[in-house]
């Protein structure tokens, strides 16, 4: 049975470690993050660095990044930052 079968955020299983950090893109998941504003993304983030839109702590932060979240489509992963800390 899948654990995150009916929930808006499912975790990927396969992901090891970072299971609980990288789940799969769905359409509510997206229309909730929308309506309810939420903070997640580097653009939110206290440790990016607005110069050049790199992240202090020197993490590749592409999978971050607001317009990276905007384009995902169904079944691909929405990866949430471990260092995250809001602006
Ligand atoms: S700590 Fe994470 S969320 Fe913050 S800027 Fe760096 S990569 Fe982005």
């Amino acid at each position: 049975m899948d654990a995150g079968q009916g929930r808006v955020y499912r975790p990927d299983a396969a992901g090891g470690g970072e299971g609980a950090m990288r789940g799969f893109w769905n359409p509510q998941f997206d229309e909730e993050r929308r309506r309810f504003d939420l903070r997640g993304c580097c653009e939110d983030c206290v440790y990016l660095v607005p110069e050049d839109e790199t992240c202090a702590h020197r993490f590749p932060n592409w999978e971050h990044r607001r317009a990276y979240w905007d384009g995902l489509r169904e079944g691909q992963h929405v990866v949430f930052c471990k260092d995250f800390e809001s602006a």
